[in-house]
């Protein structure tokens, strides 16, 4: 399988975390024979018991029968050295999100596998030209972007760098499709287009949470739009520690002290979300059933005291558009930039990744629903409410808004006479 040249049928993988374990169970449930790879030999071997766990589960639950999780469990191996992943046609590094760490990586895994094999990055944001950069084969270096939990979610962002060759990605689409993910290619950029998107989507969430608006309303009020959960609950999922270590990474973070600050402050009062029982909510050891934590209120309330920003009174419907609204605008400056290639692209990611509602369509196909007209005057009224600085419309929202067309429309005119537009 594959395209020609690279026919994957070993694959490494270095770091056993939260996301190594489950692209582990993912690939060895599909196939492909496993070399998972840590540097901490306690993490590999709980790392090996979990990815074992995950396909006992998979064979409980009937989506593997039990010759196959057998055979899955047979097929993985580990190692704490990583010379290992030799005998791999691609390695998919999964190590912490640290640039300088992951060129470390890249370095040492181009010195020891055959010039032919894939290298893979999962990061969530990192630069993947700057990693590619740490080796002597760019051409064969891409992102692979997992969602987390790695063995349940069906989406997987691969990112083409500036030197991927299309052989690079038509493997990384054969070996997605084989461990039933669906594949969106994207470019390059901070945070892709998942992430860059989630950004904007979060940031009015912090904005509001400093506003005084509760963060379990918040969540109600999207949840209630009909997103899988609210951004709230899905720090809390995710881990708030994720997205401060990216933050300290970055370079070019706007220069707001209202910027992810309440986030920021959770992590530094040891608030990481669920994995410490305690995040934006509080949650038992028992269940992840969420609870409101009044102590998290007060340190909002006390940091938006200290920031000089005024509680106000917030509608539902402000709530709505303020997420939703920076979402589909920076869905469009993607487009445009054309790092997504179509809006369907970023309908897939965000219904398959994001947990935005089927039913809706994606967040540009929803912007057609309600014309990107009234998306155009949305984004203009929170320019004039809260300032230019993050609420400046798309080029292409502008455009499409003028002229009273759909993404849709365009992308389809787009193909049609691809040398015109
Ligand atoms: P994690 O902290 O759970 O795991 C990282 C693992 O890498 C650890 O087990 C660590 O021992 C290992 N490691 C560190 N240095 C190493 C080295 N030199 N050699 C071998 N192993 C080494 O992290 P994670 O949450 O699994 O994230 C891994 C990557 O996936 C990051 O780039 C992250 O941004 C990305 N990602 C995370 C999520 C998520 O929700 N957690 C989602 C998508 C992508």
């Amino acid at each position: 399988m594959g395209s020609p040249g690279i026919d994957v049928r070993h694959i490494g993988i270095v770091g056993a975390g939260t996301m190594g374990i489950g692209i582990a169970a993912s690939c060895v449930a599909g196939g492909f024979d496993v070399t998972l790879i840590d540097s901490q030999p306690t993490v590999l071997a709980s790392g090996m018991q979990r990815v074992r766990a995950l396909i006992d589960g998979a064979v409980k639950k009937g989506r593997l029968d039990q010759e196959a999780g057998a055979a899955a469990k047979s097929r993985l191996a580990t190692a704490s050295d990583i010379g290992a992943a030799a005998v791999a046609q691609l390695v998919i590094e999964a190590v912490f999100e640290n640039l300088q760490l992951k060129q470390e990586i890249f370095r040492k895994l181009d010195a020891i596998l055959p010039a032919q094999a894939l290298i893979a990055t999962n990061t969530s944001t990192l630069d993947v030209d700057a990693i590619a950069a740490a080796t002597q084969r760019p051409e064969n270096v891409i992102g692979m972007h997992f969602f987390s939990p790695a063995h349940v979610m069906p989406l997987v962002e691969i990112v083409r760098g500036a030197l991927s060759s299309a052989a690079s990605i038509a493997a990384a689409r054969a070996v997605s499709a084989r461990i039933g993910k669906r594949a969106v290619v994207v470019g390059n950029c901070f945070g892709f287009v998942g992430n860059r998107m989630l950004y904007a989507y979060g940031r009015e969430n912090q904005f509001m949470l400093l506003e005084g608006v509760a963060a379990e309303r918040i969540d109600a009020v999207l949840e209630g739009f009909g997103m899988a959960m609210g951004p709230n609950a899905v720090g809390d999922l995710a881990g708030l520690d994720v997205g401060y270590r990216v933050r300290r990474e970055r370079k070019d973070l706007p220069d707001d002290p209202r910027y992810y600050r309440v986030a920021d402050l959770l992590v530094e009062h040891g608030r990481l979300g669920q994995k410490s029982g305690r995040g934006m909510y509080l949650y038992s050891s028992d269940s992840r059933a969420r609870t409101v934590d009044p102590q998290v209120q007060r340190l909002i309330r006390d940091e938006a005291a200290r920031l000089k920003v005024a509680p106000r009174e917030v509608s539902d419907a402000e709530i709505i558009e303020r997420c939703i609204y920076a979402l589909i605008n920076e869905g469009a400056a993607i487009l445009g930039a054309g790092i997504a290639s179509s809006p369907e692209d970023i309908d897939v990611i965000w219904c398959n990744g994001y947990g935005f509602p089927r039913a809706r369509g994606g967040p540009m196909a929803y912007a057609g629903s309600i014309g990107l007209g009234t998306v155009l005057d949305g984004v203009s009224r929170m320019a004039a409410a809260q300032g230019a600085r993050f609420w400046t419309a798309a080029p292409l929202l502008r455009k499409l808004a003028a002229s009273n067309e759909s993404f849709a429309a365009w992308q389809t005119l787009r193909a049609a006479r691809p040398t015109q537009i």
